[in-house]
């Protein structure tokens, strides 16, 4: 195995053509591949994604460096037109280095399909009848796409919910549990979801309406974790010890956790990263991004992503959890040239890692915005405290 560390020092003071060049030796790209990252994508291959296309769009794609997650290097590439933010999350992911980088978990790839059934005069039956009818429904569901079940993914289970209380009267909702492997998984669900539609008529004797995935992918999770020892949040030539600034921190977090108003711009610097990197990976920022809120908001009461706090030793800790329903086949990932090599350049091997990856930077951009925005508070504090000190002198002079 190669040991490659992505702590580049200086990488920043290079010019773009040089950082390409460090990152292409990094991670191993061809003259060629080199040359497709400096061409992006071509009008001719726009008009293959989508409709009526007249140009392409470029953005700008940066390289964070330092990140450490579970023991290994990844240099992260992200596609983003606000200024400091790949800047925030190396910095950040500088700092979780210093306590061992970041450790990452996530659930089985599993996405939820829905199909609504309407017109039904006994639901509690009707539920019944498709339970009973489960190995039957989730069978027909993965004739629908052999390569994912030889894969090892496919249909895993049912669930039927009762709405009671619709503006269009009671109905049932029959959640398809499907396990995508390393794909995003919108079509794949959809088609398995129509593909059961006439089936659930049948066993229900109700009639079916929608049958679409639900982005609130809660089966979907990615988890990070990490663990900044307080000596490295000193920032001595400003005055402050670790300590205060870390304490800072967790007050700014709190705000977060307790007020939906904060919370919300909280979770807008966390996608920051998140979103950056899923556009870099040519998957579905949109998707991502309703995940994500709408787990936010699960409790009923919308809050923070991420939570901190100090260990026993007065160190931060910080983690994150979210629904990340990323992949790295199908989509745009193959299909747009920059997003294949970014995908190189990650050398993530399957969904679940891409998604662990984007949790860590997700953390890291968090820990950068509220390290920035607590320090602030605290110069200000040091202001009056000196401000007060100053008139305190001259009273006692005085
Ligand atoms: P896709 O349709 O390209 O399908 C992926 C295919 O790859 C599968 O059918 C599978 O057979 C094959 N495959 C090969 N190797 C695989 C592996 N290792 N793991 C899994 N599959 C493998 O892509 P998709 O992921 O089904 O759909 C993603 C697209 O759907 C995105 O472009 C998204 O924008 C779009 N979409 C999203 C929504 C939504 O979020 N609400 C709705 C509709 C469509």
């Amino acid at each position: 195995m190669v040991t490659r560390s992505s702590r580049l020092r200086g990488f920043y003071q290079h010019n773009p053509e040089e950082r390409l060049r460090i990152v292409a030796g990094w991670a191993g790209l061809t003259e060629e591949e080199v040359a497709i990252l400096r061409q992006g994508l071509s009008v001719a291959q726009g008009d293959k994604m989508i409709e009526n296309v007249v140009a392409a769009y470029a953005l700008p794609l940066g390289v964070a460096t330092n990140f450490l997650i579970n023991d290994r290097d990844y240099l992260i590439p992200m596609v983003i037109e606000e200024p400091s933010v790949v800047a925030g999350a190396g910095y950040a992911a500088r700092l979780a280095r210093a306590g061992g980088g970041f450790w990452t978990g996530s659930t089985e790839p599993e996405m939820i399909g829905q199909i609504q059934v309407l017109g039904l005069d006994d639901l509690q039956a009707a539920r019944q009848r498709l339970l009973d009818g489960r190995q039957r429904l989730l069978a027909l569901a993965n004739e629908q796409d052999p390569v994912i079940v030889r894969l090892g993914g496919g249909a895993r289970d049912l669930d039927v919910r009762i709405l009671d209380d619709t503006p269009a009267g009671p109905m049932l909702i029959l959640h398809l549990i499907y396990d995508c492997r390393d794909a995003m998984g919108a079509n794949v669900v959809n088609t398995a979801c129509e593909a059961l539609a006439p089936q659930v008529e049948a066993i229900s004797g109700g009639r079916v309406r929608l049958r679409i995935l639900s982005n609130l992918a809660d089966r979907r999770l990615a988890r990070a974790r990490t663990v900044i020892p307080v000596v490295a949040l000193a920032r001595p030539e400003d005055g402050f010890s670790g300590a205060e600034v870390a304490q800072g921190m967790v007050e700014a977090w709190a705000f977060a956790a307790a007020d939906p108003y904060r919370a919300a711009t909280h979770n807008k610097g966390i996608m920051n990263g998140i979103d950056a990197v899923v556009m870099a990976t040519g998957n579905d920022w949109r998707a991502v991004e309703a995940g994500a809120h709408a787990y936010a908001a699960r409790s009923g009461r919308y809050t923070s992503l991420t939570q901190w706090g100090r260990d026993v030793e007065g160190n931060l800790a910080g983690s994150i959890e979210l629904p990340l329903a990323v992949g790295i086949v199908g989509g745009a990932t193959r299909a747009h040239p920059t997003a294949k090599l970014v995908l190189k350049i990650l050398g993530v091997q399957t969904a679940r890692e891409l998604s662990e990856v984007m949790a860590a930077v997700g953390l890291a951009q968090n820990l950068a915005a509220i390290r920035a925005l607590a320090a602030e508070g605290i110069q200000r504090g040091h202001m009056r405290l000196h401000a007060r000190h100053l008139g305190q002198g001259e009273k006692e002079r005085g």
